[in-house]
């Protein structure tokens, strides 16, 4: 196993002149040098073959007993020089100070065969001097649903971060789950994430908060020269097209979010990436059934703030964060508010409306078709994965019949006469806008699937294979990546990972613990 290292971040940047791993604030530096904690008994529990195509690796190297030493931490090859980085951000609306990789440990910066960069950046893998006084680790819980999810984003076309590997540690490790009271050793895990770039917006805010202006324009002109260099030499305009190009991405991403069901649950500035990737998977949820109001995350259950139908404006608010910490670049606080309307805005509302006509087969965007269906779709409990695949299957040229429909319910009780007429009546506008359009059938069908996924990372899939693992059978967490990779595909075999939530499992939702 041997990678071409070409560490640009700390080659660049400057570094943390202390050396002393404690918790600390952080000043005039863009990260510390950390070593990984090592651990006790590294066992491997899965890895993505994908992954490690991208880094060169065959299974031979991902089974072996090094690659386990390597990517529990326990061993540094050559050319790794681990650190943590230095960010900021706005937790649940208000500044938060710096926060920094608490518990995340760069490794290094792969260059591949095909001059592509790739960061290897260990998740779990102990204290670093932005551990705020937690231990730096990640219980094996968390890190399941770190490794699926990015794994099961990533098969569905939504830009992410990656997952190498996990590996237990062999460590126990202290956490209260639900925040009670009720703390219990859980198996430590650690996941090895792989991204292009793991910039936040954040890094820029804890420059700007700071008014350290000399390393804010450092750090952006790093982030241009590595992960922008298309835009150009570093100048006024091509922070501006920077900027632009952020919004663009963020917008893009929220598409993806509100297309297949993703609720992200702690959009904090901390936790939104320069490059549009999907980031920090935390109290994260898949909706079932559809309401826009939804969050699986506890600890916003008061608020609301993360709730499924406000991620748009969410991100906005975040832009609009980041646009405030590169001011001090520009001057001209107008100029990058019009790029935020032009290029979040304006570009969110253009391809949302692309990708809700694109779930029902129109090329044409009918505003109000849309929103009474949403409101179809909240006016008794629907499962929305279900439901828009089996709207495809349903014939729209003929009489419709829409029994296929009724398996996306799930209280069959409150489908009265009066939710029927609704639906009906909605069907036939549908069929209307079909009909103009003049899609064949099958053609509309197919075009749905490849939008619509048939499988996601039901919340209950992932909390059953993490049962298993926890109990040593690593199993399901297997098979969940196997039907995961191919979300949009039939696949009879597995139809029992497509079905709906059952009711045994009916409030599942999760705290920040991890
Ligand atoms: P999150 O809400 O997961 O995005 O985390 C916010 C901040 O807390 C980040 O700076 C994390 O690195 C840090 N953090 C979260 N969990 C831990 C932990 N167990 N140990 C140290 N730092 C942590
Ligand atoms: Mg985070």
């Amino acid at each position: 196993m041997k990678f071409n290292f070409d560490n640009t971040f700390i080659n660049s940047l400057p570094e943390d002149k202390s050396q002393e791993n404690t918790c600390r604030q952080v000043f005039n530096a863009c990260y510390s040098m950390v070593q990984p904690q090592k651990v006790s008994r590294p066992q491997q529990v899965i890895y993505s073959p994908e992954v490690a195509q991208l880094l060169d690796l065959d299974d031979e190297h991902c089974k072996s007993t090094l690659f386990e030493q390597v990517f529990s931490g326990n061993h540094i090859l050559p050319g790794m020089q681990p650190y943590s980085t230095c960010y900021g951000g706005h937790q649940f609306g208000q500044w938060a100070g710096q926060l920094g990789d608490g518990r995340a440990i760069n490794l290094g910066e792969v260059i591949n065969s095909k001059q592509e960069r790739w960061v290897l950046q260990l998740k779990g893998a102990g204290k670093t001097p932005y551990s705020r006084n937690s231990d730096g680790l990640a219980v094996l819980r968390s890190s399941v649903r770190e490794f699926l999810c990015s794994e099961a984003m990533h098969h569905l076309g939504v830009p992410t971060t990656r997952a190498l590997s996990l590996t237990l540690t062999g460590e126990s490790v202290l956490r209260d789950m639900f925040y009670d009271g009720n703390s219990k050793y859980e198996p430590g895990a650690v996941v090895c994430r792989v991204a292009q770039t793991f910039t936040r917006f954040g890094h820029f805010q804890i420059f700007a908060a700071r008014n350290d202006i000399t390393l804010l324009k450092r750090f952006l002109d790093h982030t241009i020269q590595t992960d922008f260099s298309h835009l150009g030499k570093p100048s006024v305009d091509t922070y501006l097209a920077w900027f632009g190009e952020v919004c663009q991405r963020t917008a893009e991403l929220v598409v993806h979010w509100q297309r297949v069901g993703f609720v992200h649950g702690v959009m904090n500035t901390d936790n939104m990436s320069i490059t549009g990737l999907t980031i920090d998977y935390g109290p994260y949820g898949w909706l079932e059934n559809f309401n826009l109001r939804w969050t699986p995350n506890t600890t916003d259950s008061d608020h609301r703030r993360y709730h499924f139908g406000n991620q748009p404006r969410v991100a906005f608010w975040n832009l609009a964060q980041l646009a405030n910490a590169i001011v001090p670049l520009i001057e001209h606080s107008q100029l990058l508010q019009d790029i935020l309307e032009r290029h979040y805005t304006d570009s969110f509302q253009r391809s949302y409306e692309k990708m809700m006509a694109e779930k029902l087969g129109l090329d044409k965007f009918d505003e109000s078709l849309i929103s009474d269906l949403m409101v179809l779709l909240q006016s008794t409990e629907t499962d929305m994965t279900i439901f828009y695949r089996q709207l495809a299957k349903i014939n729209m040229s003929g009489k419709i019949d829409f029994t296929p429909l009724t398996y996306a319910y799930y209280d069959k009780g409150y489908l009265d006469a009066h939710y029927q007429r609704q639906l009906q009546t909605w069907l036939n506008r549908y069929a209307a806008q079909l009909k103009q359009e003049q899609r064949s059938e099958t053609e509309r069908c197919s075009r749905m699937n490849t939008v619509n996924p048939k499988y996601v990372l039901r919340n209950y899939l992932a909390q059953q294979a993490i049962t298993a693992a926890e109990n040593g059978d690593f199993t399901e967490i297997h098979t969940l990546l196997d039907v995961l990779r191919r979300p949009y595909d039939e696949k009879p075999e597995f139809s029992r990972y497509a079905e709906k939530r059952p009711e045994w499992v009916k409030c599942s939702m999760l705290s920040c613990s991890s």
